[in-house]
């Protein structure tokens, strides 16, 4: 890899600059020397990055010079207001029959509607489905201009071995899967562009800011939300995964810059559910020809280490559960054009772009070669697993006390292609095998039935079994994310499907609220209630919320039930209502009295007055930029407005005008939280909380309100040196302890071992859950709940305060891996708590509540304490 330092710099400079013009067009030999044809149009590349109006401009001016080869559609607008490109590029014969390959590939898909016989014709003349993405990373910006490369070379290539290729390849490119993430790192890297240092390791083009372009605009890491589909970039992606069923995926990132290039096969753990030939056998046999084509160049790689294919949410796990080789390649990269390495060499943008653009086009000619077996194994897995019949077993879920979780839980099952159906009779759930904390109860009719003969239902399994076997091997990820657990919801797994009538998943039908004398309830506890309180309260209605559960009639409802009376409302309350609980899909009850059958009367001044909250979260650095991204994207979900106060200007900020404040994890341990804010900070906050401020901390930021004095409760770490320091910053005097031997003589391959059995990873723990408690009103967990923890901090038990939600002295793990060791250190501490501070409070949870958006039973917890957390009985 040369250094041309002419190539370096981008258009603008270099025209001031720079005497000679730069050549336009591709770096010589980046295509193998094949006839192109003329009249398509050859993208800029390999000298600057190509920003993403010229991207979209390219790829419209290459669908309009090769229509007979190239369709181009558009996947998705982001927030930001970002076109993603989505190319189809095949041949001229396969693009006219377009539709309908791709329907004869949906019958693939599902055995059931076709016989053998018709699969084998099909095989036999059908192309292979080849799916290209890029830079779902956006900082791992090479991957979109090697698309450009790609594209180019397939639209143009006059070669008969490319045509051959586009007879038996349908290539379905995703260019740039992170437009946000992309731009704002395209900018970062342009505005941090001078004529000097380009290369420089420490230079600002190579040293991401605050967010860094990896995210898109709302900070989720979009690799892992294949499966939760929480933004809508990877909603748009998967939607159109299901209708185009790929058999072939590569993912191509970028990873450190002192690397070499990564493609398959992973290594351990590689879950053992997915499919053999997939994540198996043909992921041998694409890194075999990935090898070949690198070796014939001399070029370093690496396989089996590093990347693992265990966690479902990845953008290799997920499509390989599919039924497609799903692989992730990753070239060294990140930053600006150029980076100087260790071994001095200069890592290009030119290297990187032709790295990624051998193994796009190696993909597309390995698919090709192999497209007859590709397609027989696609459709033959499917067959075997839908010949088990009822053997294959189901997965059952209860509607339980709060049926819209459930009901989530099916629609987000559904977004992954998997089937689900509904009983039409009730079962008994003896001899079933309870997932998680699921507690003996009924599955009347209604309930949810999810058969495992299905074509996906690998994915099915994956998702709803209580736990994953995952071998001696760490993981990447965490270990641990069940939905039955993720959401709490009763679910069961049956061995084999149990015969009960059922029917489709249908959208529930709408019940009209009926007018009502004294007013109306929402009962607590029920998902999508909290988007109808908060728009409620914004709108200027007035409500409170029972303290404490009461019945009317037979009916239930729970502490947190909110209280709408006529009285105090205008009369569009009804109205208003009624869309909101249907659009939320949450229960809503007239009362036409305020007396109760037993508990507080609808007047009780036990109840809590409700207030719109007015609510800032702290951003910018340290905060951990998904930690921050997904408080974020849940209260915009929420519809609950909120500032994004950059930290730095906590300082000369009036906080007086904010309800809430909310401080995430800063990713070490509270100490960059309190080096920031510093005893100005910190006696602002405290003496905002004693004006009557609710402050929220999670993780580092429970953390820090510890160490600046804002809560009594103390704190550990899991890590020995970790718990060394913390007790060294207490008492400098303190002594090490002495060594332990064994450790001394552990041996050096065995020294990442150690960091296993000092951590959790991710996994669900049992949590002890005081549903009495303002912060856990409505959590349905008298049996106790399954939290996602993931190490540290361990928050001690509020001496002062209130600990609704804890770890007992008790078993605790419910999935994933947990070292056994750890489980002591964890019990008896909490997981939320509560102290009151003068007039106002602090909350801290030991982990992150809204984890990626993916656990709905905690974040109720996030809902509680803006609603309900400065709670206090009056009188007192
Ligand atoms: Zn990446």
């Amino acid at each position: 890899m040369g250094h041309p330092m002419r190539r370096i710099l981008p258009a603008t400079l270099c025209a001031a600059l720079c005497a000679a013009p730069l050549a336009a067009g591709l770096p010589p030999g980046l295509l193998p020397a094949a006839d192109h044809r003329p009249e398509v149009p050859l993208p800029d590349l390999g000298v600057r990055y190509t920003p993403q109006h010229a991207l979209l401009a390219y790829v419209r001016a290459l669908a309009a010079a090769a229509p007979d080869r190239v369709r181009l559609t558009t996947l998705n607008l982001t927030e930001e207001g970002h076109e993603q490109p989505f190319l189809v590029i095949t041949s001229p014969g396969n693009l006219k029959r377009l539709d309908e390959l791709q329907a004869l590939n949906a019958k693939l898909a599902d055995p059931r509607s076709c016989g053998e016989d018709e699969a084998r014709r099909i095989t036999e003349t059908n192309p292979v489905f080849v799916w290209l993405g890029y830079s779902v990373h956006g900082s791992e910006v090479s991957g979109s201009e090697a698309a450009l490369a790609v594209a180019y070379h397939f639209a143009a290539a006059r070669d008969p071995e490319v045509l051959k290729q586009l007879d038996r390849v349908v290539i379905l490119m995703d260019l740039t899967q992170n437009p946000d993430g992309r731009v704002r790192h395209l900018q970062a890297v342009a505005e941090a562009t001078t004529p000097f240092n380009a290369n420089d390791p420490q230079d600002a083009q190579n040293a991401a800011r605050w967010p860094s372009g990896r995210f898109n605009h709302r900070l989720f890491d979009l690799n892992r939300d294949w499966v939760w589909q929480t933004q809508g970039e990877t909603r748009a992606k998967t939607a159109a995964f299901l209708r185009w069923n790929p058999q072939v995926l590569a993912d191509h990132h970028e990873m450190w810059p002192e690397a070499s290039y990564y493609f398959p096969p992973t290594m351990q753990p590689i879950h053992q559910g997915l499919p053999e030939p997939f994540a198996g056998r043909w992921q041998g046999a694409f890194g075999q020809a990935l090898a070949r084509t690198f070796d014939a160049r001399g070029w370093a790689y690496f396989s089996r280490d590093v990347f693992d294919l265990f966690y479902p949410g990845y953008g290799d796990t997920w499509p390989t559960f599919q039924g497609a080789v799903g692989m992730t390649f990753e070239v060294a990269g990140q930053g600006g054009p150029a980076y100087k390495r260790q071994d001095g060499d200069i890592l290009t943008l030119e290297g990187r772009l032709r790295r990624h653009t051998v193994a796009s086009l190696a993909t597309v000619a390995t698919a090709a070669a192999g497209h007859r077996a590709l397609l027989w194994d696609f459709q033959r897995t499917r067959r075997e697993r839908a010949a088990l019949g009822d053997r294959a077993g189901a997965f059952l879920l209860a509607e339980g006390e709060d049926p819209g979780r459930t009901r989530a839980l099916a629609d987000l099952l559904a977004r992954n292609g998997i089937e689900v159906l509904r009983t039409r009779a009730d079962l008994p759930t003896t001899g079933l095998e309870a997932i998680g904390l699921t507690k003996a109860a009924a599955l009347p009719a209604g309930s949810y039935l999810v058969p495992l003969d299905q074509p996906r239902g690998a994915l099915a399994q994956a998702l709803l079994e209580g736990e994953a076997h995952m071998g001696p091997k760490p993981t990447y990820d965490i270990t641990a994310w069940s939905l039955p657990l993720a959401f709490h919801v009763p679910a069961w797994h049956a061995k084999a499907r149990p015969r009960v009538a059922t029917s489709p998943l249908a959208a529930d039908a709408e019940s009209p609220l009926a007018e009502a004398a004294w007013g109306y309830l929402i009962p607590a506890g029920h998902e999508g209630a909290e988007r109808t309180l908060a728009a409620l309260l914004q709108e200027g209605f007035k409500a409170t919320a029972l303290a404490e559960p009461a019945t009317l009639k037979e009916r239930q409802f729970g502490a947190g039930t909110v209280v709408l009376p006529n009285r105090t409302n205008p009369p569009a309350l009804r109205a208003r209502l009624q869309a909101l609980a249907a659009a939320n899909r949450h229960p809503v009850a007239g009362v036409d009295s305020a007396q109760m059958t037993t508990g507080p009367d609808l007047g009780s001044n036990r109840s809590l007055i409700l207030r719109a909250p007015r609510i800032a979260v702290l951003m910018d650095r340290p905060a951990n930029p998904m930690a921050f991204g997904a408080v974020a994207h849940t209260l915009i979900e929420s519809g609950l407005p909120f500032v994004q106060l950059r930290a730095d200007r906590l300082g000369a900020t009036s906080l007086a005008r904010f309800t809430h404040l909310v401080v995430v994890d800063d990713g070490a341990q509270g100490k960059a939280w309190q080096q920031l804010l510093g005893e100005g900070g910190a006696a602002k906050l405290k003496a905002w909380v004693q004006e009557g401020g609710s402050l929220l901390a999670f993780q580092g930021g429970a953390v820090y309100a510890s160490r600046a004095g804002l809560a009594q409760a103390g704190f550990h770490f899991l890590a020995k040196t970790a718990e060394e320091a913390r007790l060294k910053e207490k008492d400098p005097k303190r002594e090490a302890p002495k060594a332990d031997p064994a450790e001394l003589v552990r041996p050096w391959d065995k020294r990442e071992e150690r960091a296993l059995e000092e951590s959790i990873p991710g996994a669900f723990l049992k949590a002890q859950v005081d549903g009495s408690h303002p912060l856990a009103w409505g959590l349905h967990a008298e049996a106790g709940g399954a939290v996602l923890d993931t190490s540290d901090p361990i928050l001690e038990l509020s001496p002062g305060g209130e600990n609704p939600i804890h770890y007992a002295k008790e078993d605790l793990k419910v999935s994933g891996l947990v070292p056994k060791a750890l489980e002591a250190k964890l019990q008896q501490t909490a997981y939320a708590l509560r102290e009151r501070l003068g007039q106002g409070a602090v909350i801290l949870v030991a982990g992150d509540p809204v984890f990626r958006g993916q656990t709905p039973f905690t974040r109720r917890l996030l809902h509680n304490a803006i609603f309900f957390g400065a709670y206090r009985p009056a009188p007192e």
